[in-house]
């Protein structure tokens, strides 16, 4: 019986523990979070029948610059942890 020799090896770069692979951030989804200028609420919705105009649901703040944030999938994990309840 002829023994079939294993063309299967762990290539060195394996042994070595890949440490010189980096985790590289990806530049995946992000998400936008919108602010409320005068309290930084994210509490801010379109106000229904206006084009263009927002307002806070915290502070009443009513007005067409809401304050624009980019969140990669990290942080937006971690924002919504911050905010502690469940997004509908
Ligand atoms: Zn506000």
């Amino acid at each position: 019986m002829a023994k079939k020799k294993s063309k299967i090896q762990t290539p060195d770069w394996i042994l070595k523990g890949g440490e010189d692979e980096k985790p590289k951030k990806k530049k995946g989804k992000t998400f936008k979070v919108r602010r409320c200028p005068e309290c930084n609420s994210d509490d801010v919705g379109v106000v229904i029948g206006e084009i263009g105009l927002w307002e806070c649901r915290k502070c009443k703040w009513k007005g067409t610059k809401v304050n624009e944030e980019e969140l990669d999938e990290d942080e937006f994990m971690k924002y919504l942890d911050d905010k502690g309840e469940d997004v509908a």
